[in-house]
């Protein structure tokens, strides 16, 4: 067997070389990590529920005209992607205020917010992913103001889209961070969604009981992390509902042809 070449290691993925020129294999970690990797945990079997969770929303994504850098699952930790230049933003969608905005702001955690707020962090680990304006992007040349607007338009319609999503199985989605890359097509250059959308990524509240079905248990040492990211991917009917039993870790069924 040949080892293959890696790309790029990030806390909870590793991007390895894929078989064709122009796309890569993106494998998902079990590493949990939080506060800029000062607090880091193995987590039996996150990895492949994210992998799970990603796909699925991802191809619903594709369906609705979203353009992303997903091609397929290849297997329970890792998916086929296409090569793209990550533009170096976390683009932060949020409905309800929570975590850093509500510290920022002082406002409650769990209160509605007027509208949808999207705000831009800097990918850059030594600063902490410090929070920007457009101003910033565009002065240091990091997007340019087109590519800002094509940014804004998808981060919308995602978060329709997701809001709607998780709403049907009873979750709310309070807030959800997202990346995007450029995509070299010939002579075209166009912005797709990149990463990925997973528990990990999102604040995902349970609808009646406000429990966190996200990466918040680990933050906030709540415990029963990999159980709620299971919840998660059995209520988006993902999962087949009989397994796992306890201690097997996630088993993962066959999409089905309105998956694909
Ligand atoms: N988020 C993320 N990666 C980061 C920072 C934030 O996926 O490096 C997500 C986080 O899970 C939440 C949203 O972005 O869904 C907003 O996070 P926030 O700014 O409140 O930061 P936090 O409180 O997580 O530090």
């Amino acid at each position: 067997m040949s080892k293959r070449r890696r790309i790029y290691e990030g806390k909870a993925k590793i991007l390895y070389e894929g078989p064709e020129p122009g796309t890569l294999i993106q494998f998902f970690k079990d590493d949990a990590t939080a506060f800029n990797a000062k607090k880091h945990e193995i987590i039996d079997g996150k990895g492949v529920l994210n992998n799970r969770i990603s796909e699925h929303i991802f191809t619903q994504l594709n369906k609705i005209g979203i353009p992303t850098h997903f091609i397929k699952r290849l297997n329970m930790r890792e998916q086929l992607i296409k090569e793209v230049e990550i533009i170096p933003l976390e683009v932060v969608v949020r409905n309800v205020a929570a975590g850093s905005m509500s510290e920022r702001l002082g406002i409650p955690e769990g209160e509605v917010l007027p509208r949808s707020i999207i705000e831009f962090y800097y990918k850059k680990d030594e600063l902490n992913d410090p929070i920007i304006s457009e101003e910033h992007i565009t002065a240091f040349g990091w997007a340019s103001p087109h590519e800002i607007d094509d940014i804004m338009s998808l981060a919308v319609r995602i978060n329709d889209f997701l809001s709607g999503l998780f709403l049907g199985i009873g979750i709310q989605l309070i807030d959800f961070k997202i990346e995007f890359g450029r995509l070299i097509e010939g002579d075209l250059m166009r912005i797709v969604l990149a990463d990925e959308i997973s528990p990990d990524s999102c604040r995902l509240w349970d609808a009646k009981t406000n429990e966190k079905m996200d990466k918040d248990r680990f933050r906030r040492d709540l415990g029963g992390m990999v159980e709620a990211y299971r919840e998660v991917a059995t209520r988006l009917g993902i999962m087949n509902e009989n397994e796992p039993q306890r201690g097997k870790g996630p088993v993962l069924v066959k999409s089905d042809k309105s998956d694909k």
